[in-house]
C-alpha cells in the first residue's frame, strides 16, 4: 500500500487535529490537564478499564479505585478480592486479575515505576499492542498509535477504507503508525480519540464541524456514514441454567465463588445448573427468569428459590459461603448475578 498515494500531501493532519484539540480536548477524570505531567498509574488503570466500555461508565469506577488505590503500590498491596469487589459490574474480569497481577509486577520488579519502553510495556500482564501504545503515547509522549474503535473510525472515513473490519485492521494500524509524529505524540493520541468520541461519531459524521473536512475522502466520495464497514457478526447461541437462590433464617444467602480461570474468574455467584446451550431455542424469558447477554452468548437463568438453616449438618462446601444481606452490595458479584439476586429478594437487594 502506497500511504501518500491515498493521502493528500498538502493537507497537515498533525496541525489541523491538534488546533483542534487544543481548543476542544475532553476533561477526563483520568487525563492529565493542559501543562500537566500524566501519571503513567491513571493512564493505564483507564486505559485497562475502557477496554470494552464506555467512557461514561468508566469515571465512576475509576473514581473508586483512585481513590482506594492511589498508587499503583497501593493496588498491589490490595486483595484480589477487594478488587474483583470493587470492579464487579465493569465486565471483562480477566481485566481485573490481570490488573491487580500487573500492579504487584510494576510494584516488585520496577518500584512502583512503569516501564516506559514498549518491550518491558508488552510483558506486564493484560497489556498488549493496543494498551502498550496508549501507555507509550499519552503517558511517555512517545509516538506510539493507539488504534482503539474511535481511531479505527476516524481513520477508515478519513482514507475511505472500504473493507470491513476486522480485515482491514492491519491497513488502518498502517495509516496510523505513519501519522504519528514526535511532537506532542500523547496529546495526537488523544485527539484522535476524542475526534473519534465528539466529531465522527459512530451514529454520524459531522463533516461540517470537522477539522480533517478538507482533506477527508470519506467524505469526499460521500460514503463517510457508511463507514467503517463491520463483517456481520454470526448470531450468539442462547444458553440456559437455573439459579438456586438458597437463603438462611437470618437472610444470609448462599454464594460460591468461581474458579479463578475463565468466565466470570473468581467472581461470586448464585450456585447455577450448568449453563447448557438450548439447542432448539425453546427457553422463554417469564416471571422467575433473568436474562443477560455476553459476549458470545445469551444467558437465560431460571431462579429458584429455598430457604434453609445452617446448623452443622449443613455446612456449605469450601467454595461457599453464607453472605448477609448488608454484605451484598459490597461483593464480588457480577452483573448477571446482581440480575438474579433482585429477581430472587426484590429492587432493594443490593442497596448498602
Ligand atoms: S470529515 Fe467527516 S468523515 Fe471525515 S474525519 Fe471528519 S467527521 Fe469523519
Amino acid at each position: 500500500m502506497n500511504l501518500l498515494a491515498k493521502s493528500n500531501k498538502k493537507f497537515d493532519f498533525h496541525s489541523e487535529l491538534l488546533n483542534w484539540y487544543d481548543k476542544n480536548r475532553r476533561v477526563l477524570p483520568w487525563r492529565a490537564l493542559e501543562g500537566e505531567t500524566p501519571d503513567p498509574y491513571r493512564v493505564w488503570l483507564s486505559e485497562i478499564m475502557l477496554q470494552q466500555t464506555t467512557v461514561a461508565t468508566v469515571k465512576s469506577y475509576f473514581e473508586k479505585f483512585t481513590q482506594a488505590w492511589p498508587t499503583v503500590q497501593d493496588l498491589a498491596n490490595a486483595d484480589l478480592d477487594e478488587v474483583l469487589a470493587a470492579w464487579a459490574g465493569l465486565g471483562y474480569y480477566a481485566r481485573a486479575r490481570n490488573l491487580h497481577a500487573c500492579a504487584k509486577v510494576v510494584a516488585q520488579e520496577y518500584g512502583g515505576m512503569f516501564p516506559s519502553d514498549t518491550a518491558s510495556l508488552l510483558t506486564l500482564p493484560g497489556v498488549g499492542p493496543y494498551t502498550c501504545g496508549a501507555i507509550s503515547a499519552i503517558a511517555f509522549d512517545k509516538p506510539f498509535a493507539a488504534v482503539d474503535g474511535n481511531v479505527d473510525r476516524v481513520v477508515s472515513r478519513f482514507y475511505a477504507i472500504s473493507d470491513p473490519l476486522p480485515q482491514s485492521k492491519p491497513e488502518i494500524r498502517q495509516y496510523a503508525d505513519a501519522l504519528m509524529q514526535d511532537h506532542r505524540a500523547g496529546d495526537f493520541v488523544q485527539a484522535l480519540m476524542d475526534l473519534g468520541a465528539m466529531v465522527c461519531t459512530p451514529r454520524t459524521a459531522n463533516c461540517t464541524i470537522c477539522p480533517l473536512q478538507s482533506a477527508c475522502q470519506g467524505l469526499a466520495l460521500g460514503i463517510a456514514d457508511e463507514l467503517p464497514k463491520k463483517l456481520r457478526k454470526k448470531p450468539r447461541p442462547t444458553r440456559k441454567g437455573t439459579a438456586y437462590l438458597v437463603q438462611r433464617a437470618d437472610g444470609a444467602v448462599l454464594l460460591r465463588k468461581r474458579p479463578a480461570k475463565g468466565l466470570l474468574g473468581g467472581m461470586l455467584e448464585v450456585p447455577c445448573t450448568p449453563w447448557i446451550v438450548d439447542l432448539e431455542a425453546s427457553t422463554n424469558s417469564g416471571s422467575n427468569t433473568v436474562e443477560h447477554t455476553f459476549t458470545h452468548f445469551h444467558l437465560v437463568l431460571e431462579v429458584v428459590k429455598a430457604q434453609t438453616i445452617d446448623d452443622a449438618e449443613h455446612r456449605p462446601a469450601e467454595s461457599h459461603v453464607w453472605v448477609g444481606l448488608e454484605q451484598l452490595a459490597s461483593s464480588a458479584l457480577p452483573t448477571v448475578m446482581k440480575k438474579v439476586l433482585i429477581k430472587a429478594l426484590g429492587p432493594d437487594a443490593l442497596k448498602a
